[in-house]
């Protein structure tokens, strides 16, 4: 038998102690402190307890002090395996913070209590990431369990604060330590596709812009007297969304292949009807391109706000709410390549490298110049009631982080 048949035989075999990490994981719920939780703290604990037990005993824990959870602390745990190869590692990184249930009536069972129905298991972060924390401490445990040593160093990493923007997690340690080397191999199993295809490479740029448009507030049986901040601020979403038309480049790398702009929330203006809104405020949500220059986007909108402004004799201003860019990942980088190969072994599907709307945490990765991949093999039923993961997608992304620590 060779390596790797050696390493999914016990991969196969550990299946119910993979289910038993999970419903374990699932029974302390680690929501942020934004949505009424206490943190990651007691979760952390656990799951260091267990690596531990399983033989994964390298372990650090770095963490962001946040005042807001009982106490004040959000964990970030990393487990080192040292490799034959010490000078690359390969990273996995999972998050250990889950999101709130939501509505209670809509789940057909506790969602911290984990349920096991047919290939399926069921509860709140069972996919959402704890289908892959499991799946990489599996793959490492079985391996070594096996008497091998993986070709590069693996480093385990499990942050917290994923689900409300990563101030505590992958930013804070991306700001304060020099964790990661340019040759590393980095994967997020985070994010894919039901049938394990989708390998993403690359985020369209993110622009969020708040639009507030001011006139004259007066009576509208006189709207002469005043300047009508709704009308002038129409004009401008309409001029806005017309940006689909003029930055229209194509790539097929993404899906869907343009530059989105998205007029979307829109603020209430004056409360009665009899008056003539003096202020007016909408956002824009802009997914662009990497061709582009966001700065070359800012410049055309300055354009269109001096040309509204100048028609109505309104004064807008424009608020910057979010501004993230980041390089893609090359197709033809290490780990792209060492997961097609992977994927196709387990799975038996030609994965395509392919790049999506934005907002995942890879961006945060290759904005610091780290060649990230977003990859697992899942339903997408994150963040909904009834949260499941299927029982052989664990095992099978498990023998993918195998196949890739082995074979380097
Ligand atoms: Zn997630």
């Amino acid at each position: 038998m060779n390596k790797l048949d050696m390493v999914f035989k016990k991969i196969n075999a550990n299946r119910e102690n993979m289910i038993s990490l999970q419903k374990d994981l699932t029974s302390i719920p680690a929501i942020a402190p934004q949505s009424k939780g206490t943190g990651e703290w007691e979760k952390a604990q656990l799951l260091i307890d267990r690596l531990n037990t399983l033989g994964i005993t390298n372990i650090n824990i770095i963490n962001a002090l946040d005042k807001r959870v009982p106490d004040g602390k959000r964990p970030n745990v990393i487990a080192t395996i040292p490799g034959e190869d010490e000078n690359k590692s390969f990273w996995i990184m999972t998050h250990i913070d889950v999101v709130p249930p939501g509505e209670i009536s809509l789940w057909d069972t506790d969602p911290f209590i984990m349920a096991v129905k047919d290939d399926r298991l069921i509860g709140r972060g069972v996919e959402d990431n704890q289908q892959n924390i499991v799946s990489s401490i599996f793959a490492v445990k079985s391996i070594l369990e096996s008497g091998f040593k993986p070709a590069y160093t693996v480093k385990l990493l499990f942050v917290a604060d994923e689900e409300t923007g990563s101030d505590f997690g992958i930013k804070f340690l991306l700001e304060n330590y020099n964790l990661f080397k340019k040759d590393d191999l980095i994967l997020v199993p985070d994010g894919g596709r039901a049938d394990g295809t989708l390998i993403e490479i690359a985020e369209k740029s993110i622009l969020w812009l708040k639009f507030t448009t001011k006139g004259k507030q007066c009576h509208a049986s006189m709207p002469n007297l005043g300047i009508n901040a709704f009308v002038a601020g129409s004009e401008l979403v309409l001029a806005l969304n017309a940006l689909n038309d003029e930055f229209n480049r194509q790539d097929p790398l993404f899906d869907p292949p343009v530059s989105t702009f998205c007029p979307t929330k829109k603020e209430a203006n004056v409360p009665n009807i009899n008056s003539i809104p003096g202020e007016d405020v909408f956002y824009l949500d802009c997914r662009i391109l990497p061709q582009y220059n966001l700065d070359d986007v800012l410049e055309r909108i300055r354009k269109i706000i001096k040309l509204i402004e100048k028609k109505y004799g309104v004064t807008v201003l424009y608020e910057i709410i979010q501004r993230e860019s980041s390089p893609p990942t090359p197709e033809n980088s290490h780990l792209v390549q060492a997961l097609k190969r992977a994927i196709n072994r387990v799975y038996n599907v030609d994965a395509v490298p392919r790049g999506i709307g934005g907002g995942t945490v890879g961006a945060h990765l290759r904005a610091k110049g780290f060649d990230t991949v977003v990859w697992s093999k899942i339903d997408e039923t994150a963040h909904m009631p009834n949260e499941y993961c299927l029982i052989d997608n664990m095992i099978g992304d498990c023998k993918v982080m195998a196949e890739i620590m082995i074979e380097g």
